[in-house]
């Protein structure tokens, strides 16, 4: 049977794009429907405009060091509409150049969205029905807030870059990556940040030694964090929303914000119709091999509920390029993923946590907490942490936790390493590079503690 085409992909995101542009520079006949934006959470509403606000909200902190710095400097007043417009200015700019490099392989777009008829149809919201040898899902995920009367009244991440104001006072709800981010962001921008979290610590599946002193830092800069506390009824008040606690707390606040998770983005997409098999969370259940349990099927990113990263939605993609078009068989490696919270400070990690490493094997913990001198010179209390969870038995390095300024861009060269499988001996055997922060990562002698 002739197919329209031999790829279509649903989702015009980080995952998919690259998918459909590697296969049609491959010489696949690639079509992709985007019902949004093209460049999908990552460009336009995650980690671009995410990353493009700490740098925004950074300079608060840079005026007070550039006057310990010996620079007679007042710092002004942070004009939100006017960074605001150059942000959405600057996610124009990437949606084009996403749209030129789809168009120059030679991927065909629809603006529509689509569903899928059957293993070998999809339906856009056009009405065209348009058929394909293989189809591709990476319809990403969105955010999800908790079942409570007046929800509603909350707004999520999504909305947090098309407000026309910034609130006075925010109240966000979660202790994940998106709820630590923006409480720093926020905080940093001049917003009263008051944070809720239910569980003890903010971070959870993060190193406890760093966790705790992330949650100690984002307090010290102002945070009102409370953890252990939940929202029990919250209702319209004036422009605002008055919020009752689990901690007996009763407060107006300007706008609530719920970081509390995200949702794979597969109803209604007709996946089950066809005999795709979800999981509990409404993800799509894939093999190594990012094969769903219909042969023509496949599908890769966040919508697959594996590792919500963008780095590994594009891996995903290349590798089902590779192995559906290349006749190559390619799984994808989740092992050792190096990735970065961009809370301030920063938190790089790799590998295991001590507490999961201690479960799994005798280990050595290698640990330096100190002021870095740039702050220590500007009269900050701010502290980084460096931290080694080293094997006994292999001497590997199998985790690596990292606090400090720019820890994601440390953590990046220290997951080579980690990857690789190098040993104590290994970052003892590199010489310093002197003066820096990570330097303390080759030249801890003893450990702090054994398990
Ligand atoms: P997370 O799963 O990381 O965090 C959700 C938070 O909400 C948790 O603290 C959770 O608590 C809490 N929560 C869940 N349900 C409720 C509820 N009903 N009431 C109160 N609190 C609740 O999700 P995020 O939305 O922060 O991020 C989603 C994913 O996006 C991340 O896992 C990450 O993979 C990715 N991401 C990556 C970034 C990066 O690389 N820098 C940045 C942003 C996102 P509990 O811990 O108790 O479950």
């Amino acid at each position: 049977m002739a197919f329209d085409y031999d790829l279509f992909v649903v989702g015009g995101g980080s995952g998919g794009v690259r998918a459909a542009r590697v296969a049609a520079a491959g010489g696949v006949k690639v079509a992709l429907a985007e019902e949004d934006r093209m460049g999908g959470t990552c460009v336009i509403r995650g980690c671009v405009p995410k990353k493009l606000m700490v740098f925004a909200s950074g300079y608060r902190e840079m005026f007070d060091d550039a006057q310990a710095y010996g620079w007679s400097l007042e710092a002004g007043t942070f004009e939100w509409p006017r960074f605001r417009a150059k942000l959405e200015a600057e996610l124009d700019r990437l949606e084009g150049i996403y749209r030129k490099l789809l168009e120059g392989s030679g991927v065909t777009t629809y603006d529509a969205r689509a569903t899928v008829k059957d293993a070998n149809t999809v339906r856009l919201s056009t009405g065209e029905e348009i058929t394909a040898k293989q189809i591709l899902i990476a319809v990403g995920g969105r955010p999800v807030v908790p079942e409570m009367a007046n929800a509603d009244l909350g707004i999520t991440s999504n909305d947090i870059f098309h407000l026309e104001t910034l609130p006075k006072s925010i109240l966000i709800v979660g202790g994940g990556y998106i709820a630590c981010e923006f409480a720093g962001i926020l905080n940093g921008l001049g917003v009263e940040v008051t944070q809720f979290y239910r569980g003890a610590q903010i971070l959870r599946g993060f190193d406890d030694e760093a966790r705790g002193l992330i949650a100690d830092s984002m307090k010290a800069k102002g945070v009102d964090l409370h953890c252990g506390t939940n929202i029990v009824a919250m209702e319209k008040d004036g422009d605002g929303v008055r919020v009752k606690a689990t901690n007996g707390m009763e407060r107006v606040f300007d706008q609530v914000m719920f970081a509390t998770g995200r949702k794979p983005n597969t109803e209604g997409l007709g996946l089950e119709e066809v005999g795709v098999a979800l999981g509990r969370n409404g993800e799509i259940l894939v093999d190594d091999y990012s094969a769903t349990a219909v042969l023509s099927i496949h599908a890769i990113g966040d919508v697959t509920g594996r590792v919500q990263l963008t780095p590994v939605a594009i891996r995903e993609g290349m590798a089902y390029v590779e192995t559906v078009f290349n006749d190559n068989p390619t799984p994808v490696d989740h092992k050792l993923i190096p990735s970065a919270v961009f809370t301030q400070p920063e938190l790089g990690s790799v590998g295991l946590t001590e507490e999961e490493a201690r479960d799994q094997e005798p280990i050595e913990v290698f640990c330096t907490s100190f002021r870095p001198m740039n702050h220590a010179f500007a009269g900050r209390s701010d502290r980084v942490l460096m931290k080694l969870i080293v094997s006994r038995e292999t001497r590997k390095v199998l985790g690596c936790h990292i606090v400090a300024d720019q820890a994601g861009e440390m953590i990046q060269m220290v997951g080579i390493a980690v990857k690789m499988g190098a040993t104590k001996e290994d970052f003892d055997r590199t010489v310093a590079v002197h003066p820096t922060m990570a330097e303390e990562l080759v030249t801890m002698k003893a450990p702090v503690r054994t398990a």
